[in-house]
């Protein structure tokens, strides 16, 4: 879209928009006022006939009223004729009244009012019954002469006199054309008189034209087309201000239309939307607005109520069409539209106008700027404006020769890179070790001399790096595309290896190869750099290296066998040594004679169950046996016989003392002693009844014994509960006690120890 036809509709747009938005405004605005004005309009004509009714209907009841009172006090002589109609003659003229009628049951008549172009008394009296005597009248009310006679006349069996004497108060007759002027329609306001007795003295009437009202009506301006108009319930017109009649005559007599029926066509549209909307008009209760499309053009409508008290029951109607008033409002908007043309074509014109003041020197610098991008530094703006674009002409200006300088500066600047670019390569170039650049597109960006000799490559093969002669180590593989160093670089990473080598006519070169990443100020790899050097002589070194930790290897493998047997050697010669050792100690504490513990062992066994006995605070039991005249057993039987013996005594005691814990050891020479832990006095009794019993049963003989033929042992038995006053050596101490006391006693038997007494 070029400025030029946006500077132009945007101009056009919004000038259109305004006087478009403001035209549509008013309309509307207008188009409220209207509606506003016709309410109000219906509103008023609908009061004013509203107001109008209240005067002249009931001016005549009021009338009637009066002239009652003024026959009932006699102040009007209903028998004075003459008197009456120049009264009634002033009534007439003053409250405008159509007609004003007095009849009495004599049958007589006398009435004052309008007939066709004049003022009439008429009369009928006794002397000539039936015979309506019409006079022309003065404007001083008085009769002048006889105008006609009229026989035969009705009058009195009218309604205004007929339904009046029905009714017995004062009435509206119904409405009624004239018979002798068909064209007027009348109402009559009917007052019956009555003496104190009740008796019907006269009727007064007063008629009222309803084209009297019709005129009224007419008169009153409801806009140019409006109508308004006042129908009975039954939807007969009352009257109305359409100048079309609201009767037609037949036969020479009149006959009320009904609304619908009128030929005045807004009144006919009117009644039928009301029929419509209400159906039967007695539903319509109070004053409403309504509206109706007639003839394409909107209707308002006003209904209201109209009742008096004396029996009066009409709708007074409203009609109006919104056109009579919209006729200015449409011009009006005509008006707009023009404006809004002219408007828009000054618009059209002055933003054409101004697009092109605006946009030309705009074009010019677009020009020029291209004419820059294309390289022709040395374009300027020839603008002589003062305004912003003669400021921007001449900055513009200003800036191409700021363009032409920097480029200048930029091409100086060029020149210097290019040489120091140049040195930069001279460095790398006399670099030792390979250096390869590889750019993100996967082309070899730069390869050094040392490169290009290692890979034995030239620069027109560098971006083939398929033909690189990678190999990994040890295989007969080439290093994969995706694995090679710069291929892993350009992918971020930073590495070293040394598990690839060159092999190239029939040479193998093993690397060591560095890549890394080169980052742009973003982070963004752009390039990978690779460094690689041949490592031949590191790898022969590594070689030597690894043969040489081999051979140490297996030194150190074979000592540590040897230490290894020699370790399993010396535990077995120590576990030798523990069994060794076992059997000594055992040997020690044993009693090599009889097998059982010896002395040491007792002292020992004792000690530490004393300890033990004291902490549970439980008792322990000693007895110590002797065995008697064994002196004299060796000297009978000899020494050995006498070791057989103690073996088999030893025996027993071993034997009668099973219970876990107990221990039955030599004491020494040919006595013993068994250790009773956890033992009261009357079981360590029972081991030591065991023990003689045993003995006995033996039956060792022994004929040098002076108690006994055969063997025979001296028990003492003593019991202690161990505590911190006593100790093992007072145990020891009683039961030897005791065995003594045995022996006193004559051997062969035990002696329990008493204990503390004794002690
Ligand atoms: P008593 O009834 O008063 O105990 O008289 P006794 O002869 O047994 O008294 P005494 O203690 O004087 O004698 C103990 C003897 O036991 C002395 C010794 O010859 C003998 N005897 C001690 N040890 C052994 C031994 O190992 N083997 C043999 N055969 N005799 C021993
Ligand atoms: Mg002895
Ligand atoms: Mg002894």
């Amino acid at each position: 879209m070029s400025l030029r036809f946006v500077l132009v509709w945007a101009f056009v747009l919004q000038t259109f928009a305004v006087v478009g938005l403001t035209g549509y405004l008013s309309f509307r605005n207008g188009q409220l006022a209207v509606n506003n004005l016709v309410s109000q309009l219906i509103n008023q004509v609908g009061d004013r006939v509203d107001q109008h009714l209240d005067e002249y209907l009931n001016n005549a009841q009021q009338v009637n009223q009066i002239n009652a009172d003024a026959i009932a006090t006699n102040h009007l002589n209903i028998d004075d004729f003459k008197g009456m109609e120049k009264y009634f003659w002033r009534q007439q003229r003053l409250y405008g009244f159509t007609y004003m009628n007095f009849g009495n049951p004599e049958q007589e008549f006398l009435g004052v009012g309008n007939v066709p172009n004049r003022i009439e008394i008429a009369e009928i009296t006794k002397q000539h019954p039936g015979d309506l005597y019409s006079y022309t009248v003065d404007n001083q009310g008085n009769r002048q002469q006889l105008h006609h006679i009229q026989p035969k006349v009705r009058t009195l069996s009218e309604p205004w006199y007929v339904k009046t004497v029905a009714a017995r108060k004062p009435i509206w007759s119904p409405i009624y054309n004239w018979a002798d002027i068909p064209v007027e329609m009348s109402m009559a306001a009917s007052y019956p008189v009555y003496d104190a007795q009740g008796r019907l003295r006269c009727v007064l009437g007063i008629d009222l034209s309803l084209s009297e009202i019709s005129r009224f009506l007419h008169q009153l301006d409801v806009g140019q087309t409006g109508q308004s108009m006042i129908i009975e319930r039954s939807g007969l017109i009352v009257a109305s201000s359409s100048p079309q009649p609201s009767y037609t005559i037949k036969n020479n007599k009149g006959e009320r239309l009904k609304a619908s029926d009128s030929q005045d066509p807004l009144i006919k549209a009117t009644a039928q939307h009301l029929a419509a909307t209400f159906g039967d008009l007695n539903k319509i209760k109070q004053d409403r607005r309504l509206d109706f499309e007639f003839a394409r053009k909107k209707q308002f409508v006003r209904v209201k109520p109209y009742r008096d008290a004396f029996g009066l029951d009409w709708l007074i109607i409203v009609a109006v069409p919104e056109s009579d008033f919209m006729a200015e409002i449409n011009a009006n908007t005509r008006t707009t539209i023009w404006l809004c043309i002219a408007a828009l074509t000054v618009a059209v014109t002055i933003a054409t106008l101004m697009a092109r003041w605006i946009s030309q020197p705009i074009l010019h610098l677009n020009k020029a700027t291209r004419e820059i991008a294309k390289g022709k530094l040395d374009t300027t703006l020839n603008i002589k404006n003062s305004n912003e674009v003669g400021e921007l002409a001449e900055s513009f200006n200003w800036m191409t020769e700021q363009l032409q300088a920097s480029f200048a500066q930029m091409q100086a600047l060029n020149t210097a890179l290019a040489h120091s670019e140049s040195r930069f390569i001279q460095f790398l170039e006399a670099l030792p070790i390979g250096i390869a650049v590889k750019s993100l597109d996967n082309k070899v960006a730069y390869l050094n001399l040392t490169a290009q000799q290692l890979l034995n490559m030239d620069l027109a093969s560098l971006n083939y790096p398929q033909e690189w002669p990678l190999y990994v180590v040890n295989t007969d593989s080439k290093c994969p595309r995706e694995s090679l160093p710069t291929m892993r670089a350009l992918k971020g990473e930073s590495l070293l290896l040394d598990n690839l080598e060159i092999r190239r006519d029939g040479k193998t070169i093993p690397l060591e190869i560095q890549a890394t990443p080169i980052l742009d100020s973003q982070g963004k790899v752009i390039y990978a750099i690779a460094t690689f050097q041949d490592i031949s002589e590191r790898k022969q070194a590594q070689k030597v290296v690894a043969e040489y930790n081999l051979m140490l290897q297996q030194q150190v493998q074979e000592r540590t066998l040897a230490l290894e047997q020699e370790i399993d050697e010396r535990k077995r010669i120590e576990a030798n040594l523990h069994t060794a050792n076992q059997e000594l100690d055992r040997l020690a504490r044993l009693d090599g004679l009889t097998q059982l513990a010896n002395r040491r062992c007792f002292d020992e066994y004792l000690a530490a169950q004393w300890q033990i006995l004291l902490q549970e605070k439980q008792p322990i039991s000693l007895i110590i046996a002797d065995v008697d005249y064994f002196k004299a057993y060796n000297d009978t039987y000899g020494h050995q016989a006498g070791d057989l013996c103690l073996c088999a005594i030893a025996r027993v005691i071993s034997k009668a003392t099973r219970k876990t814990g107990d221990l039955a050891t030599r004491y020494g020479g040919e006595e013993f002693a068994v250790i009773l832990p956890h033992t009261h006095l009357e079981d360590a009794i029972k081991v030591a009844q065991r023990i003689r019993t045993d003995i006995e049963e033996l039956q060792l003989p022994h004929i040098s014994s002076q108690v006994s033929q055969q063997v025979t042992l001296s028990l003492g038995i003593a019991t202690m509960i161990p505590n911190p006053e006593l100790s093992p050596a007072q145990l020891i101490t009683i039961a030897d006690r005791a065995l003594y006391q045995a022996k006193l006693n004559g051997r062969d038997r035990f002696v329990i120890a008493t204990f503390p007494s004794n002690s």
